[in-house]
């Protein structure tokens, strides 16, 4: 029949096709005299959120909606790829609400970064893209770490009102709700989902002691993350899972250095000085002269250069050429979603190159 059959949980439809995204139950569950959907299943049972993404259309429809309620919202970015992880728009739709920004995956980053000269980054970007958080954390969901400290703060700052999570996919939000349910409740089972009239339908609602809400919102899909580039089995190449371990480059002028196929950095001119690259430790970084490197990608992208997969290369999109020139001390050239790359002295005119829609920036070094 076409009666469209809901969760009971969350209210959404619930389809048997497609596991990773919203309204997913498996066909067999559908026999069952209550239905939910595997989102609200693992919630229940599990005491853990799971990430689904949305639309574009779909998610500007929940942010607006946030904006309209009295609440705390808590935007969670990958400090890794801070500009491609953040939310466009966030700071209108927040209205007049207090935002927390919380920077995840501080595990990866090597011990030698200044964790308080990443804050203060973190605070004069947010800025430039218009918001002005009330506070930032850095924190590793993963690893637990400044975990109960950002709970904490978010007690706090949401002063007897709900809070809306955010963020978008792979920024670790699940994981980060997850520790935050833990700390909250122990190993006891008392998450129940409920359908709350009037709210959107595809958040979900994890009660706070007070009768208030910690409300997980799907994640949207940044379309120019490096990360949708690669296959999924190639992420460890672009999102490393350990401490970065820094790479230090002597060049001469007019050397390149390819990073896997997804970027390629060209050195024109300086004077022979290094270049310390914070890459994932897995990514293969190779190095060529600059009037070779234009040929070399041209016939071994997706082989000696990869990610991509040879499969992938028809697809890939084209790198783009952004050229600078380096005119501070200590200055980083960050790949979004990559990397970033430390120049010591000023006076190196540089070339990066990267997937079309990603961006390359320059900031003052984080050491
Ligand atoms: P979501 O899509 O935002 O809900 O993100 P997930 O919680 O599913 O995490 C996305 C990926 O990032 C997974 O591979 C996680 O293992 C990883 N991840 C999450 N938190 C951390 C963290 O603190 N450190 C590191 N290194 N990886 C993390």
């Amino acid at each position: 029949s076409d009666q469209q059959i809901v969760c009971t949980g969350c209210g959404v439809k619930i389809q048997t096709e497609e596991p990773e995204q919203l309204g997913y139950a498996p066909s067999s569950s559908l026999e069952k005299e209550v239905v939910v959907c595997q989102r609200c299943f693992r919630l229940k049972h599990y005491n853990e959120v799971q990430d689904v993404s949305l639309t574009d259309d779909d998610f500007l429809k929940i942010l607006n909606g946030i904006g309209q309620k009295d609440a705390l919202i808590v935007k969670i970015v990958d400090i890794f790829d801070f500009n491609g992880s953040w939310l466009p728009g966030i700071q209108r739709f927040a209205g007049k609400n207090p935002v927390v920004l919380i920077g995840n995956k501080a595990d990866i980053v090597p011990k030698s970064v200044n964790q308080n000269k990443l804050i203060e980054w973190m605070k004069k970007e947010s800025k430039e893209l218009g918001l002005v958080p009330k506070d930032v954390f850095l924190v590793s969901a993963a690893k637990g770490k400044n975990i109960s400290e950002a709970a904490a703060a978010i007690d706090e700052y949401r002063n007897g009102k709900d809070v809306y999570v955010v963020g978008c996919t792979n920024v670790g939000k699940s994981t980060f709700i997850n520790r935050i349910i833990k700390e909250v409740t122990g190993e006891e089972d008392v998450i129940t989902t409920s359908h709350f009239p009037g709210t959107t339908l595809d958040t979900i609602q994890i009660p706070l002691d007070d009768g208030k809400s910690l409300i997980d919102t799907p994640g949207i899909i940044n379309h120019h993350q490096m990360a949708h580039f690669v296959d999924k089995r190639d992420l460890k190449f672009i999102t490393p899972k350990k401490e970065i371990k820094p790479k230090v480059y002597q060049l001469n002028e007019e050397q390149t250095l390819f990073f896997g196929g997804l970027a390629r950095f060209d050195y024109l001119s300086g004077g022979r000085r290094s270049f310390t690259c914070y890459l994932s430790n897995e990514l293969n970084i190779h190095r060529t002269k600059l009037e070779k490197a234009d040929e070399l990608y041209k016939n071994h992208v997706g082989e000696l250069l990869t990610p991509p997969r040879e499969e992938q290369v028809n697809e890939f999109p084209e790198l783009v050429r952004y050229e600078f020139s380096i005119k501070e001390p200590k200055t980083d050239i960050v790949f979004s979603g990559l990397g970033w790359m430390t120049v010591n002295e000023a006076g190196a005119k540089i070339a990066a190159h990267v997937p079309k829609g990603v961006q390359v920036m320059l900031r003052k070094s984080l050491i």
